[in-house]
């Protein structure tokens, strides 16, 4: 589509910032609502609910009264596999008005937003639908007098507070495991971008979810957000976010009811380059794409990356030259490949990681400015930093920004060293063709998720999530359903 009809669709588009609760729109108890401005040109999208502890009552008790009489949970696997296909199919349906939101609340680039975000999401709910009648429970081999079923049961009320980066995409990954497995969901947008989840509500219904199954409320993580951590009815959250968000997270569900809590939290992910690697080219393709991804506001961005001393001038003049083609461009032109940072925040807070880079003594190769500031919105040229050593900032840190740091080594077994001394775990990557150095080196590797000459593989059927700080859970695959289930033992005497 061109990119004046993007902006005329954009014009055009109606935005309904109402919570959803119990299969309604309704606006918040208080009455109390925030604006949504878009990253994109700063203007004011409209105004969106402001939820707190009486909204997440209300939704709550919808959750579990739809739980308790199950009009969901009580349907055969095959029937909710039925509705969720559908779901997919929607997601799918409506996928245009779907990408504009989430370009519009977010700032990602239009083309992006459909491929990732809409595809991954109808893709998340379908395969979670596919899957979930061919699960078979089991019997366990005791004594020849009894019978003991393994079962696997809905956990009941799931409470999901999701990210601002993929808005819809995280979503996903939460809510199809869930309602596959019967339960009910009361999910939380970022205030940061709330619209494409608070149409997935909508869109949910139509497919035939039944009312109270499914429940959004937008609002504030201190409000809404630990008002679910904390209630006393929710029996297990799903949390993705940051790492210190993520530990608040866990201390509430513990002084609360002690409802399973599971989260998916920041990353400073490793990329090693080592002088043998396979493919030069590919592997600087790969590190540049990957960290200017979503304009570096992916938790799994490889931001320190690790360049063998005899390749890196090679290297570094490669990715030099590629820079030109990540300058951030009006988001809803589907050439372009780097949109906006999604608010003021968090482009104040890019910009003071670039600042610490130079002071501290690192290399500025490319970038560190703002971009495109006529626009009224927020962007930052692809930064690239050199002579960045373990102890600086920059390469400590998760900046969530275009910003990329740039580390050398000589031998392998010390890049995996500094790769591993970090608090987080959540991806990594080596380059090399010799075969034992790329498992030796995978396995020493302290991640969730490690990649062999490529950074991009990614898809439903692997789990998704990290060691250590990265978080305590697995999002993706069929482990993610071991979330949203209870195990349960059940002896018959025979
Ligand atoms: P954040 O922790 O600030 O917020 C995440 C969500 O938690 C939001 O909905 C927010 O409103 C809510 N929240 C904030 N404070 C809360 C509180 N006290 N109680 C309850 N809820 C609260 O994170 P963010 O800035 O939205 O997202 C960026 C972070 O998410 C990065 O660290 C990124 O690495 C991480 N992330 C991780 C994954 C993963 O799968 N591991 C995926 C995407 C993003």
């Amino acid at each position: 589509m061109s990119t004046n009809l993007w902006h005329e669709r954009a014009a055009a588009q109606s935005i309904d910032g109402r919570a959803f609760i119990g299969g309604e729109r309704v606006w918040a108890k208080s009455e109390q609502r925030f604006d949504n401005l878009s990253p994109i040109d700063g203007r004011n999208l409209g105004a969106v609910a402001r939820c707190d502890g009486a909204d997440v009552d209300a939704a709550v008790a919808a959750a579990r009264a739809a739980f308790d009489d199950g009009r969901w949970a009580g349907k055969s696997p095959a029937q909710r596999k039925r509705v969720l296909i559908k779901f997919a199919d929607l997601v799918q349906k409506y996928g245009a008005e779907l990408a504009l939101l989430e370009t519009l609340d977010m700032g990602k680039p239009i083309k992006y937003s459909q491929s990732v975000d809409v595809n991954g999401t109808a893709n998340t709910l379908r395969w979670y639908g596919e899957a979930i009648d061919k699960i078979y429970d089991e019997i366990a081999p005791t004594a020849a007098n009894s019978l003991a079923l393994i079962t696997r049961e809905p956990v009941g009320v799931v409470a999901a507070i999701v990210p601002w980066n993929y808005p819809m995409l995280m979503a996903a990954w939460k809510i199809a495991p869930a309602l596959a497995a019967g339960n009910s969901v009361v999910l939380k947008p970022s205030e940061k971008s709330p619209l494409t989840a608070l149409r997935l509500a909508d869109i949910a219904l139509e497919a035939g979810i039944p009312p109270g199954v499914f429940n959004v409320l937008p609002g504030f993580g201190h409000e809404a957000g630990a008002a679910l951590a904390l209630h006393m009815d929710v029996d297990c959250i799903g949390f993705t976010g940051s790492t210190r968000t993520g530990k608040q997270i866990l201390q509430m569900a513990g002084q609360s009811n002690l409802k399973r809590a599971w989260t998916e939290l920041g990353g400073k992910s490793a990329n090693i380059v080592c002088a043998d690697c396979p493919d030069l080219d590919a592997a600087v393709a790969s590190a540049v794409g990957s960290i200017f991804f979503n304009q570096g506001e992916s938790c799994n961005a490889p931001s320190r990356l690790f360049v063998e001393e005899s390749i890196k001038e090679r290297f570094l003049e490669k990715a030099l030259a590629m820079m030109p083609d990540f300058q951030p461009g009006d988001p809803l032109d589907e050439a372009s490949v780097m949109g906006a940072i999604v608010d003021a925040t968090q482009l104040k807070i890019v910009m003071g990681y670039i600042e610490a880079g130079k002071s501290g003594g690192a290399k500025l190769l490319a970038g560190g400015r703002q971009a495109r500031s006529e626009s009224g919105g927020f962007y930052v040229e692809p930064t690239l930093f050199d002579q960045v050593d373990s102890s600086m900032t920059i390469a400590r840190e998760e900046i969530f920004g275009p910003v990329l740091s740039v580390l050398s080594f000589t031998d392998v077994r010390e890049a995996v060293r500094q790769a591993n001394a970090t608090p987080y775990g959540l991806q990594a990557a080596v380059w090399t063709s010799n075969i034992s150095k790329a498992i030796q080196t995978a396995r020493a590797l302290r991640a969730g998720t490690v990649h062999v000459n490529q950074y991009d593989g990614d898809d439903v059927t692997v789990p998704f999530g990290g060691y250590k700080q990265s978080g305590n859970g697995r999002d993706k695959s069929l482990h993610a359903l071991d979330k949203y289930t209870e195990l349960k033992t059940t002896w018959i005497q025979i």
